[in-house]
């Protein structure tokens, strides 16, 4: 086993043993980086949130005033509340060629392979730079990422291309769908439930709202298929819901949530406003002629853009010649790939580990994947020496 193999793993276990789940800070981890570079004379620049509890991370390898390569990664993960794991989450176990940990897939283990490619980075000639550019919050809807991208270009150097690490089993991703999440709440009048005529049931009015959200389904359904996406359409679903005080009250408050997870270059906007159209005509004018109180709010909660890599920079061919692969992949969940793309850095999608096993008990990287993006980032910079 290579030394930077050994290396790779006794750092996944450091990354994993960090409870970094999105919802709790990540600085335990983000200082544990910045004193690991700190050993290789790399200097750090840290993105912090408002309350200063979590950061994200930034840090270049190589020439100033370059375009160079980001390595890009998320070091939240997501809970491993109500799950049955046979091992401590957060106490990377190897068993059968396998690392067990929760975020050993997504995607701590690329977190792993970016640094314990640093050694061997800092001692080459490199033409091009590599950044390291570290996210949080990107579990909750890709929100952590913003503020450092916002960055990009002006106190922090926009990085020519963008490599995501989430796990694609090292296969090449050049599209995603962009979801995009709502709430809905609808509030009615309480009354005795004998007396149902003197209230207004927000729970009523959320089903009919449902069953428009179920029509539009049928509708996305029916457009013409994207056969790059399993499935093919884009996806309308309703997530959550709430609602209701007591078996004998005409129910006040019902909430829910729903999303669309549309195909790049789908416009959402047009299901937007049908739902807010349908509300105000089918629902609205009923409710307020009992109690002018009542009402319904449409909220988007947060929308991650679709993403379709570009295809002037070259970082397609690129990315396929690195990973010594002839055809690229579309799936269906979301990364941070279409923000980057947004904010200035062709992106494509290529990490480590299985889709299959993230966010599951017993989530596992294979050995031989971390090994395969090990050469994977060597290519890269064999590359960027030219
Ligand atoms: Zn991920």
């Amino acid at each position: 086993m290579s030394d930077r193999l050994t290396l790779t793993k006794e750092l996944l276990g450091r990354l994993v043993a960090f409870d970094t789940t999105s919802h709790k800070s990540n600085l335990g981890l983000i200082s544990f980086v910045e004193g690991y570079l700190e050993g290789f004379g790399i200097e750090s620049r840290r993105v912090p949130t408002a309350d200063g509890l979590k950061s994200s991370l930034f840090a270049t390898i190589g020439p100033s005033g370059v375009g160079g390569i980001g390595l890009s990664g998320h070091t939240d993960v997501v809970p491993v509340t109500g799950q049955a794991w046979d091992t401590d989450p957060f106490t990377m176990v190897e068993r059968d060629g396998k690392l067990y940990g929760r975020g050993t897939a997504d995607m701590k283990g690329y977190l792993a392979c970016v640094l314990a490619s640093v050694p061997e980075l800092v001692a080459r000639p490199l033409k091009t730079p590599m950044h390291i550019v570290f996210s949080y919050d990107e579990e909750v809807g890709c929100t952590g990422v913003r503020p450092m991208i916002a960055e990009l270009g002006k106190t922090l150097p926009l990085p020519r291309m963008v490599f995501v690490g989430e796990p694609t089993e090292m296969g090449v991703v050049d599209a995603h769908k962009g979801p995009v999440r709502w709430r809905v709440e609808v509030t009615g009048r309480a009354a005795h439930s004998s007396m149902a005529h003197l209230g207004v049931n927000a729970i009523t009015y959320a089903g009919r709202l449902l069953a428009e959200l179920g029509r539009m389904e049928e509708e996305l359904k029916r457009l013409p298929p994207n056969p790059r996406f399993d499935p093919p359409w884009n996806t309308l679903q309703v997530t959550e819901i709430g609602g209701g005080t007591a078996s004998n009250i005409v129910p006040v408050p019902c909430w829910f949530g729903w999303e669309i997870r549309a195909l790049p270059g789908f416009d959402v906007s047009a299901f937007d406003t049908r739902l807010r159209r349908f509300a105000a005509e089918n629902c609205l004018p009923e409710m307020l002629r009992t109690a002018p109180e009542a009402g319904i709010e449409i909220t988007i909660t947060n929308k991650v853009p679709a993403f379709g890599a570009d295809t002037k920079s070259g970082i397609v061919p690129l990315a396929l010649k690195l990973a010594g692969q002839n055809e690229t992949f579309a799936v269906s969940y979301a990364t941070e790939a279409g923000l980057f793309q947004l904010g200035g850095a062709p992106s494509v999608v290529c990490g480590p580990g299985n889709i299959a096993q993230a966010h599951t008990p017993n989530e596992f990287v294979r050995v031989a994947e971390l090994d395969k993006c090990l050469g994977f980032i060597e290519r890269l910079a064999d590359w960027a020496e030219q």
